[in-house]
Formats: structure tokens, C-alpha cells, sequence
């Protein structure tokens, strides 16, 4: 059994989080797919947006700013 890389809960059929940023990373990729629509914003700018505003769910932007870690430590 491995742990999740945010909150180090216990994963599950092999996932790098748990189900709760799990599902995080899941709503944001398709809100994500809702905003590109809406208006011409590029990933590593919403996953910003996400850490700024306030109605961001703790889930989620706990996930953004993990996205947001690494992005900066590949760039
Ligand atoms: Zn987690």
C-alpha cells in the first residue's frame, strides 16, 4: 500500500493520491476542459487561477499547488 504524495492518506488500486485528490484532480481537469471553452486559458494558468481565488476547494487547490510544485521544478 502506497500514500498519497499531498496528505500521505492511503492509496488506492495503485493510484498516486488518495481518492479525495483523486477525485480533486479529476473535477480539475474537467472544469478545465469547461474553461477552455469558455475562454483561451492555458493549463499552468488555471491551475494559478486555482491557487488565487478563494472558492478554490481545499481538495483542489491543495492539488493545483502540487501541479503547480512540479511544474516549477521541471521548468
Ligand atoms: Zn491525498
Amino acid at each position: 500500500m502506497s500514500s498519497c504524495s499531498i496528505c500521505g492518506r492511503d492509496t488506492l488500486n495503485g493510484n498516486i493520491f488518495c481518492r479525495y485528490h483523486q477525485e480533486a484532480l479529476d473535477n480539475l481537469q474537467s472544469s478545465f476542459e469547461n474553461w477552455r471553452e469558455a475562454s483561451d486559458v492555458s493549463w499552468n494558468e488555471y491551475i494559478q487561477l486555482l491557487c488565487q481565488i478563494d472558492e478554490t476547494g481545499r481538495w483542489v487547490r491543495e492539488m493545483a499547488e502540487e501541479i503547480k510544485a512540479k511544474d516549477d521544478s521541471s521548468a
